[in-house]
Parts: structure tokens; C-alpha cells; sequence
């Protein structure tokens, strides 16, 4: 079987990774790839957004499964081109996609079938949103509605930062067309955690949980940024939690979307917050996430094109999804300077020392070969993930992996996955 992979980061190198285990392919391809996916599958230079030729190659190379990894791609109706051209392609068709890529139509579609989140109210005109700011209580939390690399929400201590994010969001439209809607939601507090769930449109099955660090520094400090490292299974994330999740949560928004005539195939990725008053939906994600990916599916024992497959056909309710009882940290490595402005272009080394490592990975985000060396070509330039019997033996692991490679300006935090310690 031969399987074409959309995408370039890290997450799809973890994806190709564990394609690649798989008895039942014979040749991967990814487009565009990167330096480190070239040594599982034939890197092909054409861009996430570009269907036309995607599925003309998909067409011309006989490609039997699509594997659509990215969100932009996803909410823009790759799955839905391919399908037209008749090729099998994994993940969420577009109108299913929206509820990613339109947090207005997730927080309405949750109140409608009583899905626990967070109070919220939707604009679309910047006075109404600063009358009703005006008489709320703070902080409050300023989201746009659509795509904004994870940047578009505002946590607002008082009136005067709201004023300044409904301007940033809706008026300077700093996120583009993604703040023409704007959503005010109430601030939760709680620790967070990350569900991906394989769904094929009636049936969901949750992966293991994991946790995600998105700011830049040490001790939660800093800019957010794409994830600088997770860990998994979330020691916070008990069998009684996860009961819940699946009563009120999972299987109620595969039902909704179902309702709703948007039957949602591929991954959900659940983002919840475990609050005082119980476990709420911070927000949805089509897909697998980043970096949540690189720790997740090293632990899954299943062949994932069985699963995939099982999601497209709509059997998956036959595929028993089982993870390794064990643990995994990703530490990422990254350009000093990331997420603002920092330099490329330095070659890396020490990458050889995790060949032959079952239980060591590392996972390209940001490199390109230069010549024939592999040079950083990021923010987020590599994933390094260990596994380890348990989360204190799998960070000691990860951390340890950290040294082997080297490369000008590397950095990384260093508390990821410090969380385990107050279990
Ligand atoms: P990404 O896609 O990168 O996960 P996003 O832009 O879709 O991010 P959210 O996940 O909705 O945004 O929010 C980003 C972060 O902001 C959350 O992980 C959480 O830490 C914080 N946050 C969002 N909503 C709330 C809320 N209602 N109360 C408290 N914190 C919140």
C-alpha cells in the first residue's frame, strides 16, 4: 500500500514514523516533508495548501490512503479534494473541520448540546463586545474565532487590556480575518490536558491523555508558542475523569456533529481543563496535535492503517485501541529567540546517536538538508522523546537525549514535565 502524508513538522514525523511500522505499506510519501521524514518517505516539494497538485500526484503515483495532517489544509477542504478525485483520505472533511477552524461555531454547538465549557458570548462588532466587557468580571478571556497558530487568544486582567484586545483582535485584525467574530469566554482555572480521540463519524476512542507546555520559559513564563514539550499518559488524568470525559464530552460531540449533518472522521483533539467544578472543553482541534503527537503514538500498539482505515470505513467501533503501560516525555529543542525572530541555518549535530534507540526518538520539526548536512530551518527545530517505565523515568530519559545533539543557539525549557512531580 502506498500512503502520501501532508505535512512538515514534527507531528508528521511522528506520523510517518509509525506508518512506517506498518506490515501493510510499501512506500510513504510526504509532501513537503522535511530533513528528518526523508529518511522514512520520499519528500515531495509541494505546499500543504496546494490540492491541485496534491491529488494530481496522488492520482499519478497511485496512492491508496491521504493522510492530512495540518489544520490549515484540513479547514480549507484537502480531505474533501481528494475524496472528489476519488482517494482515500484520512481525517475531517471541511464541514466538520469548522470546529477547529471556528471557535463561535465549537462554543455553539457545545451549549446547544450541553457539552460542559466555559460561559462565553460571540461579536462581531468591537462596540457591543466593549459594552458587554464593560459590566463583566475579570479576568476574561478574548478569543479570535478562526485560525491563529494557537496565538489568537487574549487572557485579560481588566478593562483596559480587553479595550486593547478587542482593538488588536477585531479592528487592527492582528490575526487576520480570523478576528471578524471574536468570542468572550469566562477564565477557568485548572490544569490542563489533551485528549486526541479517533473518531469515524459515530464511534470515538479516546488515545492516552498528555500534556502540553505552550509557553516559551521556564516555569510557564514567556510567549506562547507552538508547544515546547509534553508528556504522557497525564498522571492527573484518572479512570474516573476519563468515565466522565466519555459520558459527557467524547461521545456527546460525535453525536452533535452527526446531528448536525457534519459527521467528524480522523482525529479530535480534546483540549480540556480539569476545574473546581468539574472537567470543561477549553477548545477542539481537527487533528493530532503538536507535540501532543510525539508522545502519544510511540506508545500505540496498534498498526495506526488499521485504525485510519477503520476510522474512514466507519468500523472503528471493531479496532481495540491499546497503548503501552508505560510513559514519555518530548522535550523540544528549539532556535534561541523562537517564538519572536531567531536565526537558521546551523548544522546539527549528533543526530546518529538515536539510530537504533527503540525507546529514543527524535522527531524533525524545523531542518532542511544543506548539502548534504542537516541544518536548523525553525523555530521548533527537533522533538526529542523517550520512553521510560514510568513519567519520572521517561523525563530522566528525555533529558539525557537532550545532550546528544548539538547545534549553534539550541534551546529548550527545562521543567517539562515538572507537573509529575505533585502527583
Ligand atoms: P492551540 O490551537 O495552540 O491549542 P488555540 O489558539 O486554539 O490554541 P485555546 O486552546 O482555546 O487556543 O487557548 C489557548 C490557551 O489559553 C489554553 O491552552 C489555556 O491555557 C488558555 N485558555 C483558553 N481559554 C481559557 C479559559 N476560558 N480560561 C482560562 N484559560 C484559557
Amino acid at each position: 500500500m502506498k500512503v502520501l502524508v501532508v505535512g512538515s513538522g514534527g507531528r508528521e514525523h511522528a506520523i510517518v514514523t509509525s506508518i512506517s511500522k506498518s506490515d501493510k505499506v510499501s512506500k510513504i510519501y510526504c509532501a513537503p516533508g522535511n530533513a528528518g521524514i526523508a529518511a522514512l518517505a520520499e519528500c515531495v516539494d509541494i505546499g500543504v495548501m496546494d490540492f491541485d497538485k496534491l491529488v494530481a500526484f496522488a492520482k499519478e503515483k497511485e496512492i491508496d490512503l491521504v493522510v492530512v495532517a495540518p489544520d490549515d489544509p484540513l479547514v480549507a477542504g484537502a480531505v474533501d479534494a481528494f475524496e472528489a478525485a476519488g482517494i482515500r483520505a484520512f481525517g475531517p472533511r471541511a464541514n466538520a473541520a469548522i470546529i477547529e477552524g471556528s471557535k463561535a461555531f465549537s462554543k455553539d454547538l457545545m451549549k446547544k448540546y450541553g457539552i460542559p465549557t466555559a460561559a462565553y458570548e460571540n461579536f462581531t462588532d468591537p462596540d457591543s463586545a466593549i459594552k458587554y466587557l464593560e459590566t463583566a468580571t475579570f479576568p476574561i478571556v478574548l478569543k479570535a474565532d478562526g485560525l491563529a497558530l494557537g496565538k489568537g487568544v487574549l487572557i485579560c486582567n481588566d478593562l483596559e487590556e480587553a479595550k486593547a484586545g478587542v482593538k488588536e483582535i477585531m479592528l487592527d485584525k492582528h490575526f487576520g480575518s480570523a478576528g471578524n467574530t471574536m468570542v468572550i469566554e469566562e477564565f477557568m482555572t485548572g490544569r490542563e490536558v489533551s485528549v486526541l480521540c479517533f473518531c469515524d463519524g459515530t464511534t470515538i476512542k479516546p488515545m492516552t491523555s498528555a500534556q502540553d507546555h505552550k509557553r516559551a520559559k521556564d516555569g510557564d513564563q514567556g510567549l506562547n508558542t507552538g508547544g515546547m514539550g509534553t508528556f504522557s499518559p497525564s498522571p492527573f488524568y484518572t479512570k474516573d475523569i476519563d468515565e466522565y470525559c466519555m459520558e459527557n464530552i467524547y461521545k456527546p460531540t460525535m453525536a452533535a456533529m452527526k446531528a448536525e449533518g457534519r459527521e467528524f472522521k480522523g482525529v479530535l483533539f480534546c483540549g480540556l481543563m480539569m476545574t473546581p467544578n468539574g472537567v470543561k472543553v477549553l477548545e477542539y482541534n481537527a487533528r493530532f496535535g503538536d507535540p501532543e503527537a510525539q508522545v502519544v503514538l510511540p506508545r500505540m500498539k496498534n498498526d495506526i492503517i488499521d485504525v485510519m482505515e477503520a476510522c474512514i470505513d466507519g468500523t472503528l467501533d471493531k479496532i481495540d485501541l491499546q497503548f503501552e503501560d508505560n510513559a514519555a516525555v518530548c522535550v523540544v529543542l528549539a532556535s534561541d529567540g523562537y517564538p519572536v525572530s531567531y536565526k537558521k541555518g546551523y548544522p546539527i549535530h549528533g543526530l546518529e546517536n538515536f539510530d537504533g534507540k527503540d525507546d529514543y526518538f527524535v522527531f524533525h520539526a524545523g531542518t532542511k538538508f544543506d548539502g548534504d548536512e542537516i541544518v536548523t530551518n525553525g523555530g521548533r527545530v527537533l522533538g526529542v522523546t523517550a520512553k521510560g517505565k514510568d513519567l519520572f523515568e521517561a523525563r530522566a530519559n528525555a533529558y539525557a537525549a537532550t545532550e546528544w545533539i548539538t547545534f549553534d543557539n539550541k534551546y529548550m525549557r527545562h521543567d517539562i514535565g515538572k507537573a509529575i512531580d505533585e502527583q
